[in-house]
């Protein structure tokens, strides 16, 4: 079976993300840039499907600038085996995004699709829900557990308060949680051979997707700055700020 990754490139989580000067978006430029965390763990999540025999060609898709081969080339040192790059200058929103997947999974015809569950520059958690209704799949979403039975995959889902495993019938999209698995980092015999893996190079246009955008971003802030916090010097000091100034007492 051939399992499709989609890993997206993003402002590294551990960069602090400063608003440009316009305010219409994310400063980008000399910003340091990563894989989407969930999506090193979905790519992980199709490594560990192949070494016990359930998958037996990953694809990696990552829809972005030319700067975005840097991402896949993380993926195929992982263990992928082959990367398709979309190449587009601007940002797609999840919808293009997930046309543009819908294009790729009718190309390739993998027998599952693993996303990540949000990106963590957009925070949308949208796309694999969108592209499992634009092909008509099932979902497994927020997965912290998958094991493939067959034509059949159990997920088991992260929800409010606990854990819920469905049952999709293949092929299906799943969507990875924090705690699905932990990626492995590619050692540098692995980075080398990555080198020479094929990563094929298309455009929104290839898979006859039509990525205009449908919003408008009209302003991105800053969050407010915290307040600085005080020293009490008792605890009868502390118990009267609590009853009269926060007044949570
Ligand atoms: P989002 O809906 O934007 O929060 O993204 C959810 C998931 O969709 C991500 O974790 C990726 O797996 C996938 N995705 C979103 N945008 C892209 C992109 N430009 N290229 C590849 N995958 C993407």
């Amino acid at each position: 079976m051939k399992v499709l990754v989609a890993a997206k490139r993003v402002v590294d989580p551990n960069v602090k993300v400063r608003v440009k000067s316009d305010g219409l978006g994310v400063e980008l430029a000399n910003v340091k840039m990563a894989m989407n965390p969930f999506d090193e763990i979905a790519v992980e999540e199709a490594i560990r499907l192949k070494e016990v025999g359930k998958a037996d060609e990953i694809v990696v898709v990552s829809i972005g600038p030319a700067q975005a081969q840097e991402t896949l080339r993380t993926a195929l040192a992982m263990g992928a085996d082959r990367a398709i790059l979309v190449k587009v200058d601007d940002q797609l929103e999840p919808l293009g995004v997930a046309k543009v997947l819908k294009g790729v999974v009718e190309a390739e015809k993998p027998g599952l699709v693993i996303l990540g569950k949000q990106a963590t520059d957009d925070d949308s958690n949208q796309t694999g829900q969108m592209l499992a209704a634009l092909l008509g799949w099932s979902q497994g979403t927020f997965a912290s557990k998958v094991v493939l039975e067959g034509n059949i995959a159990k997920v088991t889902r992260e929800v409010d308060g606990g854990l819920q495993t469905v049952e999709l019938k293949l092929p299906a999209i799943v969507t990875t949680d924090l705690r699905l698995n932990q990626p492995r980092y590619a050692s540098l015999p692995n980075i080398m051979k990555a080198k020479k893996k094929p990563l094929d190079e298309k455009s929104p246009a290839d898979f006859g997707a039509d990525v205009t955008p449908r919003l408008k971003v009209l302003k991105t802030e800053e969050p407010g700055g915290r307040k600085a916090g005080v020293k009490v010097k008792t605890v009868a000091e502390l118990v009267d700020k609590l009853k009269n100034e926060a007044v949570v007492l």
